[in-house]
């Protein structure tokens, strides 16, 4: 799971801020989510920290399940994020860089994004080869199109 590697790169400062701990894990149990969700005080952030925290807010968190964020939901859209800027053509140094960017996320070593681009084909592959056996030839063209264009081919 991706998304269990991703680190806060500035949870000390905003530990520092907040007054009480923050997790270095962006995802860990749920824990640093309900911090950004509740009783953070946007105000005394710097403007970057801010649109990161807002973001990362926007991008990951926001779903409608009763157990959020608790659902799985933020994981999973962390992981497809990563998906996508694949296959926007982007590597995996470019991946992590823009996670930092844009997020204050930090994935290390960015190899880690590599190893799971490589995991995401074999899972995708698995997918294909049923899709094929089983005939669902709209399933078969999307894992076909997903694979190549993670693959970068
Ligand atoms: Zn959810």
């Amino acid at each position: 799971m991706i998304a269990a590697k991703a680190r806060f790169r500035y949870a000390k400062k905003l530990q520092r801020i907040a007054g009480y701990r923050v997790p270095d894990f962006a995802f860990n149990g749920g824990a640093f989510m309900d911090i950004l969700v509740s009783s953070l005080d946007y105000d005394s952030l710097d403007r970057t920290m801010r649109s990161q925290i807002i973001q990362f807010y926007k991008d990951f968190l926001e779903c409608k399940c009763k157990e959020s964020p608790q659902c799985g939901c933020p994981e999973r859209k962390f992981a497809l994020k990563i998906l996508e800027l694949r296959r926007l053509g982007l590597d995996h140094r470019q991946i992590s860089e823009i996670l930092v960017d844009d997020y204050g996320v930090e994935i290390y070593p960015p190899t880690d994004i590599l190893s799971f681009l490589e995991d995401s084909v074999h899972t995708l592959e698995a997918i294909r080869d049923v899709a094929r056996i089983e005939g669902k030839e709209k399933l078969l063209q999307e894992t076909i199109d997903a694979i190549r264009e993670i693959e970068g081919k």
